[in-house]
């Protein structure tokens, strides 16, 4: 109950009643309700900026955070160990890898090109936690960049690697007789003086002396392309391509051991010694040819020679002495 208030009226003698207007009672309402919504408005605000006072929920999210924040810095730290990782792998892809295979070294804008321009990780702003979030996440997007190129290249490398390997094979890089005390070369490549017409002349192949029936190998993995007497001078002869511009040819033969279209690995016995066409005695000539010129096959020995034995070869293969043609 609201105090009830009076006054005295000198005319009447007499206290009397003040009457509050209405007005200003509801005017009184109104600023007591407001005043009191603003205070618990401001202490309200007050409490939940202060860390004075913490729900235990609130306690137990902030310790979560925390432990966010310490993991992402965990895993930041791996990822720096990722990326020495595969600087070293680059590095070595191209400097070892890609240089052996004589493949373009990969220039490092393009390992980890594409990250510059548009914002695409808008998604991720806004937060407090945005900086982290976003900066781990650019990294580890750069990382699996990185391992797509780097996977791309060891492709290439391995591809490359097949076809070395098929192009070894391939060149004729064995003698074709068995030599082993290197005593059956009887002349080299180059100016010979011919047996027949005693005059200096362009030996094309090399002479190796043996017996007639002694087995010649295939050089190098290829197809035989002849076995025939319609060449003039070789005699009985064949013709291998060994592919990648590669031929290699053996002359003077007494008996064939395969036929035109046979395909023949290194090491295959492909005929036996005679002294067919232009021949002075029993003897193989031996002729290597790269995209159509006649080369010197010593120069293909060097896989199944030792360093001293190959020193020899190449020098008795240099004495001007006379062919056996
Ligand atoms: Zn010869």
């Amino acid at each position: 109950m609201s105090k009830v208030k009076y006054y005295y009226d000198p005319d009447t003698l007499s206290y009397r009643k003040i009457e509050p207007k209405k007005s200003k009672r509801y005017r009184n309402i109104f600023l007591f309700l407001a005043a009191s919504t603003l205070f618990g408005f401001l202490g309200l605000t007050l409490l939940l900026n202060t860390n004075l006072v913490n729900t235990p929920k609130e306690l137990s999210l902030e310790r979560e955070v925390q432990n966010y924040e310490l993991q992402y810095e965990i895993l930041n730290k791996k990822m720096e160990q990722m990326e020495q990782v595969l600087t070293n792998i680059e590095d070595r892809d191209n400097n070892i890898y890609r240089l052996y295979f004589e493949a373009n070294p990969i220039p490092e804008e393009q390992r980890k090109a594409g990250f510059g321009g548009v914002n695409r990780y808008k998604s991720l702003e806004g937060f407090n936690n945005s900086e982290i979030i976003i900066n781990t996440t650019r990294r580890l997007d750069i990382i699996q960049k990185q391992m797509v190129i780097q996977s791309k290249s060891l492709d290439e490398i391995a591809l490359l690697a097949e076809e070395k390997e098929k192009l070894l094979a391939a060149i004729p890089a064995i003698q074709p007789v068995r030599n082993e005390d290197l005593t059956r070369m009887a002349s080299g490549f180059g100016w010979r003086t011919d047996p027949f017409l005693k005059t200096r002349k362009k030996h094309w192949g090399m002479d190796f002396t043996a017996p007639r029936g002694t087995p010649i190998f295939a050089s190098g993995d290829g197809k035989v392309t002849r076995a025939d007497n319609n060449s003039s001078g070789y005699g009985k002869h064949i013709r291998i391509n060994h592919g990648h511009g590669y031929l290699s040819l053996y002359a003077h033969l007494s008996k064939y051991n395969v036929t035109p279209g046979q395909k023949v690995k290194r090491g295959d016995l492909i005929g036996f010694v005679g002294n067919t066409g232009r021949s002075e005695a029993p003897h193989l000539h031996y002729e290597v040819w790269k995209d159509g010129e006649r080369i010197n096959p010593i120069n293909f020995y060097y896989g199944s020679l030792s360093p001293e034995e190959f020193e020899s070869m190449l020098k008795f293969a240099n004495q001007e002495n006379q062919s056996l043609d």
